[in-house]
């Protein structure tokens, strides 16, 4: 019998990161040129870094930040890989008019957890959307569920549901503040903030998984 040198450390796991839209999904209403698809790309990737140094396996839904796969096709990567978490990354916009005075005002983050196991995944989205809120600043708009008009025991958001339907129930929706906000997208768009955003999320995710 030969011995195998086992040299490499045990994954911790396979994490599934979607990073939300395309490259020009959303545009950032305080600078021209940046949106919200390209931020969620630029945070994912630094994400990835941080959970690959912690022991993680991770996977990106986009590979390429001009790649901009269906919904479905996002959320089911994470169950066809037998994923311990499915993290779909977002900034939010509010409803109405945008020519409304109140339009820019709107900011802070909140993360949708999916209601197919919702004491666990209430505990988790509390811890990350706490991360979030505290490294950038901004006001605490809660941690939610949103279940689909017509079938309410599976999550209105299509990555979400698609991520369950495909086995993998720890799936999470983070609105890291409001593109439409001043002081939200001036923290979205310096890559050096997105990378303290990702630290404190990897924080997050080492502590409980
Ligand atoms: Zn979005």
């Amino acid at each position: 019998m030969t011995q195998k040198k086992n040299t490499e450390k045990k994954s911790r796991g396979i994490i599934v990161l979607d990073p939300g839209h395309g490259q020009f999904g959303n545009p950032h209403t305080t600078k021209e040129g940046f949106y919200e698809g390209t931020q969620n790309f630029i945070l994912a990737g630094f994400l990835r870094e941080y959970l690959e140094e912690l022991g993680f396996e991770t996977v990106m839904t986009r590979n390429e930040v001009t790649d901009d796969p269906e919904l479905a096709d996002r959320g089911s990567l994470a169950g066809k890989l037998g994923a311990v978490l499915f993290l779909s990354i977002h900034s939010n916009a509010p409803g109405g008019d945008p020519k409304s005075e109140k339009y820019p005002l709107v900011r802070g983050a909140e993360t949708y957890y999916s209601v197919s196991d919702l004491d666990e995944n209430a505990k988790i989205a509390r811890e990350l959307n706490d991360a979030v809120v505290k490294t950038m600043g901004t006001s605490d708009r809660g941690i939610k569920t949103r279940r689909y008009p017509g079938d309410e025991s599976v999550d209105y958001y299509g990555v979400m549901r698609a991520a369950v339907a495909s086995g993998c129930k720890r799936a999470f929706l983070i609105e890291h503040g409001f593109h439409t906000n001043p002081e939200d997208s001036a923290f979205l768009q310096d890559s050096s903030c997105l990378k303290k955003l990702a630290k404190a999320e990897a924080e997050v995710i080492d502590r409980l998984f």
